[in-house]
């Protein structure tokens, strides 16, 4: 990921580069899939970074109102990955396991004929398919 692009972004979206920030976004970007608010800050603990509840909750805020990080909520979790990395999850019903599955092109499609259909202008969207993983199907 280029922290340079993403840094320039948080700048003209009016936020500056602060310690935590830094930090969520290095851990974030570290990982590459959906990461729970309550690893997020076990994960920050852990570079001496320990924000309280609604510090983290602000941050996460902004960062996914300016659509450098997504958030995603996935059977009442709440989980944050960088928007700059699109594809979309398997998520098991039996043990919870989230993968990242390749995004197929014909989505793209989709939105250029919601664009012309519908007027509406789509700057995101995310696809979870939901059902048992290998290890979950005997
Ligand atoms: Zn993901
Ligand atoms: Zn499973
Ligand atoms: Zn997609």
């Amino acid at each position: 990921m280029n922290k340079d692009y993403i840094y320039k972004n948080i700048r003209e979206c009016g936020g500056r580069i602060t310690k935590l920030r830094k930090g969520i976004l290095q851990i974030l970007s570290n990982d590459d899939c959906l990461i729970s608010q309550a690893d997020l800050l076990l994960k920050l603990k852990k570079i001496k970074l320990s924000p309280n509840r609604s510090t983290i909750f602000r941050e996460l805020l902004f960062l996914s109102k300016n659509n450098i990080v997504i958030k995603n909520t996935i059977s009442g979790i709440d989980y944050y990955e960088m928007a700059n990395d699109h594809h979309h999850h398997l998520v098991c019903l039996k043990c919870n396991l989230i993968s990242k599955v390749e995004a197929d092109d014909h989505l793209e499609k989709q939105e250029k004929q919601i664009l012309k259909n519908n007027k509406f202008i789509i700057i995101n969207h995310s696809l979870e398919f939901y059902g048992y993983c290998h290890n979950c199907q005997t």
